[in-house]
């Protein structure tokens, strides 16, 4: 209708989102999820590790819920987050104990097109049975209806009723008698200037709290039937460090590229050999010029992450136990070939994420142990690098294909702390 600015729709959205970023619950359910829209927001929300949505309309709900998945970040930059997304197709006038014990419940323009008997179902089912800690009910104030230029009958055809701000406070004063719930009456959509008083927002919002905390939850808990009527029609779990497999991934991908770059640094430091950036600029012939220029760059690029700060104070500093130092292939191998060996317990010192990662030097050498992207000492540690990269043997090849191909050498090109490359919020 182009009245308000943001739009209505997107003011109850961010109504909800508020509440989130207040009360950071963990479980939230939106019920009549239509087309996921508010759940597209909130799994940016990461505070929640339980995100689900039901609506009877399951084709809606199919059209648009792959933008549920997780996006590149989420793989590539994995937090210790946890969450989970699920959607069902099933009425809220039906219980399912799947979806008992939410921190949050959301019921977004619903109720209006429930007939009346159906939402005495509703308010059982949710109040009464899935019984969570908070719930927001929004619905059209039809005290508001005059406003709207244009407007016969309901705001939208299948609308049942239209209630007035007095009927909506009836129906949640009873709803909090009923089932031990307080509630707050208020709304989005604000009326023009001198009226609000008169006629109240344009779509009005109950904010309801249960009385009595958790306990109350547990005791209906003793005797809830377990019922399941609610098809699941998409479910997903985000990627957390929390999984090994991933903790893995990204501890490798940071291992490998702190160790080559430590490598880099001790080899120009060490033996005056220098790193590709020199030797590009030599072939240029600016030789010395460049290779301050060079040193330059590396220093720029590491004073902007913590770990790079670090990284240059420990290799400055760290001499015996921790200094890389040159190894070789065995001696009956066909080909002899350097390498540099990087100490795991330099690694660990030097970057602050394989430590946050890892715990302990001890656990780092376990958790590597059996990755074929990292080369370990025969007493496990250091890891080895070549000294070159067109030292690879076949061995090597082959695990560097699969490291490769598994996407993490793209991974790497974003620094490890650099932040989401969307932010969703900003767009609500
Ligand atoms: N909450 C959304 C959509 C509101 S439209 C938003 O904020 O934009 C109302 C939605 O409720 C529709 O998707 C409709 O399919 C759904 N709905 C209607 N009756 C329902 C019922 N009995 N149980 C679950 N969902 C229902």
């Amino acid at each position: 209708m182009g009245l308000f600015t943001p739009a209505l729709h997107r003011q109850r959205h961010q109504f909800v989102i508020d509440f989130v970023k207040r009360k950071k619950p963990k479980k939230v359910l939106d019920l009549g999820c239509c087309e996921c829209v508010l759940l597209k927001q909130l799994k940016f929300h990461r505070e929640i590790e339980l995100l689900v949505g039901l609506d009877i309309d399951g084709v809606q709900v199919k059209k648009k819920m792959h933008g549920l998945a997780p996006i590149s970040t989420d793989y590539l930059q994995p937090s210790y987050d946890q969450l989970r997304i699920e959607l069902y197709q099933g009425s809220v006038t039906e219980k399912d104990a799947r979806l008992r014990g939410f921190d949050l419940v959301t019921s977004i323009e619903l109720i209006e097109h429930l007939t009346l008997a159906d939402v005495e179902l509703f308010s059982e089912v949710v109040f009464g049975y899935l019984t969570p800690e908070a719930v927001i009910v929004s619905t059209p104030n039809s005290d508001f209806n005059p406003f709207l230029p244009g407007l016969v009958g309901f705001r939208h055809s299948d609308h049942k009723f239209e209630w007035t701000r007095a009927e909506f406070k009836s129906w949640a004063m009873k709803v909090c008698l009923q089932y031990g719930y307080e509630v707050e009456l208020t709304g989005v959509g604000q009326a023009p200037p001198g009226q609000q008083e008169r006629v109240g927002f344009c779509s009005q919002i109950g904010v309801f709290h249960r009385l009595g905390g958790k306990e109350r939850y547990n005791m209906f808990d003793e005797d809830a039937e377990d019922v399941f009527s609610y098809t699941l029609l998409y479910s997903i779990i985000y990627p957390s460090l929390h999984d090994n497999n991933i903790l893995r991934r990204v501890l490798m991908c940071e291992v490998v590229y702190w160790a080559e770059k430590l490598k880099r640094r001790w080899i120009a430091e060490e033996t005056g050999e220098r790193d590709d950036t020199y030797d590009l600029c030599q072939a240029k012939g600016e030789g010395g010029e460049c290779f301050r220029a060079s040193e330059r760059h590396v220093d720029t690029e590491e004073t902007q992450t913590a770990c790079g700060a670090e990284m240059k104070t420990l290799v400055d500093q760290e001499k015996g136990d921790g200094e890389l130092f040159w190894t070789h292939s065995q001696p009956d191998s066909e080909k002899w070939r350097r390498r540099v060996s990087v100490p795991l317990a330099v690694l660990w010192c030097c970057c602050p994420k394989v430590s946050v990662l890892s715990g302990s030097v001890s656990n780092l050498r376990l958790l590597l142990m059996d990755e074929p992207g990292v080369k370990l000492s025969q007493d496990g540690s250091a890891v080895l690098l070549n000294h070159q990269e067109q030292d690879l043997d076949d061995d090597e090849e082959e695990h560097r294909a699969d490291f490769e191909d598994s996407g993490y050498a793209e991974a790497r090109q974003c620094p490890p702390s650099a932040e989401p490359a969307e932010d969703w919020e900003a767009n609500v």
